[in-house]
């Protein structure tokens, strides 16, 4: 008689479980060894990466810290750069980052909106392989976050099928560097409310927007919004990301290290222990590797 034993099933899910941290940033080493001349004529940048105590980490550094976290993949962005030369410089490196990395750390495209010619970036980054368009930072860029801009972005990602990354932050709350470059909480209600099938990441716990989802018709009007934890140790108390998953649902919040400001290792150890098995298993993998790592189609 053959006697079938099962594991109990946390344990199962443990080895199934993909770890994916959704928020990370990387440049091309060319533009880590030049940080200092970037800084110098472009404002936003030097607000957050000027000095060498603020990190810039390549594509190996993050796979590296990825190892030490034992986490799978990754999706990382550059930076809101003012110039057209910049951003081009970097979306040739995001753009094949995933072909680069087997995979394992896939690329945003970047843009400014502010720039007549921001299309064409966005969409020679996406067929070279990036899966988004991000960390929007229409503040840092001077485009208007609802002008006739980011209304087509939002209708240009719906129509690739990309999600579109969004620098969220607190109307309140202490300042740190770059918080107010990206989009306030209330317009991006506003922007997701018109664009129904556009996917949008609202980064950092959303900057309170979760809040409002306690409001039937904003919760129905803001179904295509996720949220990602990136930076919430420097951000938000112990319990914050359970309650966010308790307001916006597991399937709806990725986990997130903003590396290389924060570690992935402890940030994921802190996120984790908040969480039930099922909620640590969607937050911390499945959601981020269905919305960036499976195939597009169409
Ligand atoms: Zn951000």
């Amino acid at each position: 008689m053959i006697i079938h034993t099962h594991p109990p099933r946390d344990h199962i899910r443990y080895y199934q479980q993909v770890l994916v941290d959704a928020h990370a940033h990387v440049f091309p080493p060319e533009m880590v060894a030049h940080r200092e001349a970037i800084a110098g004529i472009d404002a936003s940048f030097a607000g957050i990466y000027a000095g060498p105590a603020a990190k810039m980490a390549t594509s190996k550094e993050l796979t590296a810290a990825l190892d030490t976290a034992g986490i799978d993949r990754a999706v990382a962005a550059g930076f809101a750069f003012d110039s057209t030369a910049h951003i081009e410089e970097q979306n040739a490196y995001l753009g094949v980052l995933a072909a680069a990395t087997d995979g394992r750390v896939v690329g945003l495209a970047t843009a400014n909106l502010a720039h007549p010619d921001w299309r064409d970036g966005i969409e020679r980054t996406l067929r070279a392989g990036a899966v988004g368009i991000g960390e929007l930072r229409p503040g840092n860029q001077g485009w208007d976050p609802l002008g006739t801009g980011a209304h087509e972005l939002c209708d240009l990602a719906a129509l690739h099928r990309v999600p579109l990354l969004w620098h969220v932050s607190e109307p309140v709350g202490h300042a740190y560097p770059g918080k107010a470059g990206g989009i306030d909480p209330v317009a991006l209600i506003r922007l997701a409310s018109a664009h129904p099938g556009t996917t949008m990441v609202a980064a950092h716990l959303g900057g309170g927007l979760s809040f409002y989802l306690q409001m039937p018709e904003v919760r129905r009007a803001i179904e295509n919004v996720y949220f990602d934890t990136a930076a919430v140790s420097l951000l938000y108390d112990d319990r914050s990301v359970a309650r966010l998953v308790d307001l916006a649902g597991e399937q709806r919040v990725l986990f997130a290290s903003d590396f290389p400001l924060l570690s992935p290792r402890r940030q994921l150890a802190r996120v984790r222990e908040t969480l039930t098995a099922d909620a640590a298993s969607a937050v911390c993998g499945g959601n981020a590797e269905s919305l960036f790592f499976r195939p597009r189609g169409g």
